[in-house]
């Protein structure tokens, strides 16, 4: 464990200096290699490569990012490739990350970058956040990481480390306002980029949900919550309401030469332009739904998923028939649909395969 001192500094703010070298100096140790980030030393990042890696890790995690990140800068190197991409390309590629609204406005932004900025990304937080889809945490992270600006950048690590260190008391989400502004006091000019970094590399791998691993800690001298002994019982949260359930059935309808019939979702509302299985409403009292084949329908079992604001249940259907559905049908092969489909769709129609 890292000494800590005789006399334990309580100011943070008037410790700035040492708690930013402290932690800085950890971070050229212990910093993670990832797909987006240039090893130690290196030029700054692309901007590209960082709002790409940033938006997809909204919501989701670092490993399950990294494939779709390797797979999109391969396909598409430049954010004008992108900008170029057919809608139904990039979509489908994001197909199982997630967010498909974030999808919709990746494209959006790309083709402002490349249309209103000739390709490069503005370098400020203010030009940035003027982009579709850039919110004010993604444009901080931008700014101070790609063009070594000196943004408060705070996410959900961040936000974890500055509740811990400073013992605040107001339960999240309510003390996020609060949590900014301490981490705002520890932000300077002097390697923003690298300091935000360091800040979510700390909480990601030591000061980690449930019990931080404070013995690995740069900061144990600083840290109120270390202080107290009991550092797990920060961040406070107010209790979560329980999510409302939805249930619908889902159709896996085959052809005679063993394709599924996918039917593309129109382009507003959740999953809004994704290929998806024909389906009944979503709603707490399904009501009786026609399928879309007269067919004798087998019962596949139930898949659950769970979505931002509702958990759904969807019954699954299967059949051989001909397509009698509402609007148009894209017939494809099991092996291409599913690596076409977003998650719930996946699940059910994989539920509808075994
Ligand atoms: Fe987190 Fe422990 Fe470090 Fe405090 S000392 S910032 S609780 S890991």
């Amino acid at each position: 464990m890292p000494p800590v001192p005789a006399q334990v500094p309580t100011s943070i703010p008037e410790q700035r200096p040492a708690v930013r070298t402290a932690l800085l100096a950890w971070y050229d140790a212990h910093r993670r290699t990832l797909a987006w980030r240039p090893g130690a030393g290196s030029a700054r990042p692309d901007p590209y490569r960082v709002w790409l890696s940033e938006i997809m890790l909204q919501q989701t995690t670092t490993p399950h990012a990294t494939p779709y990140f390797l797979a999109f800068t391969q396909r598409w190197p430049t954010v004008s490739d992108l900008a170029g991409a057919a809608d139904a390309d990039v979509m489908a590629a994001w197909a199982g990350l997630g967010y498909y609204a974030r999808a919709r406005n990746l494209l959006a932004c790309a083709r402002a970058v490349a249309g209103g900025h000739g390709g490069v990304f503005p370098d400020t937080e203010a030009g940035l956040l003027a982009l579709p889809g850039v919110g004010a945490y993604t444009a901080a992270a931008v700014a101070a990481i790609a063009f070594g600006r000196p943004a408060n950048v705070v996410d959900g690590n961040v936000e974890r480390v500055v509740a811990r260190l400073f013992a605040v008391e107001t339960p999240l989400p309510g003390a996020k306002p609060e949590l900014k502004r301490l981490a705002g006091m520890l932000v300077a000019d002097d390697r923003p980029g690298d300091w935000a970094q360091a800040l979510m590399d700390l909480g990601a791998t030591v000061c980690r949900p449930g019990r931080p691993l404070c013995e690995r800690c740069p900061l144990t001298a600083w840290c109120a919550a270390f202080q107290s002994g009991e550092p797990e019982r920060w961040p406070l949260k107010v209790k979560k309401a329980v999510r409302p359930r939805r249930h619908g059935v889902a159709w896996v309808l085959h052809d005679d030469q063993g394709r599924v019939a996918l039917v593309r979702r129109p382009g507003e509302g959740l999953l809004g332009g994704m290929l998806g299985l024909p389906t009944s409403d979503w709603s707490a009292a399904p009501a009786g739904a026609a399928p879309p084949a007269r067919a004798e329908w087998r019962d596949a079992g139930a898949v659950d998923h769970v979505f931002t604001h509702f958990a759904l249940t969807l019954d699954v259907r299967t059949a051989t028939g001909q397509w009698a559905g509402q609007g148009d049908v894209l017939w494809l092969p099991a092996a291409e649909a599913l690596s076409s489909l977003p998650t719930v769709f996946r699940k059910a129609l994989e539920r509808g395969l075994a």
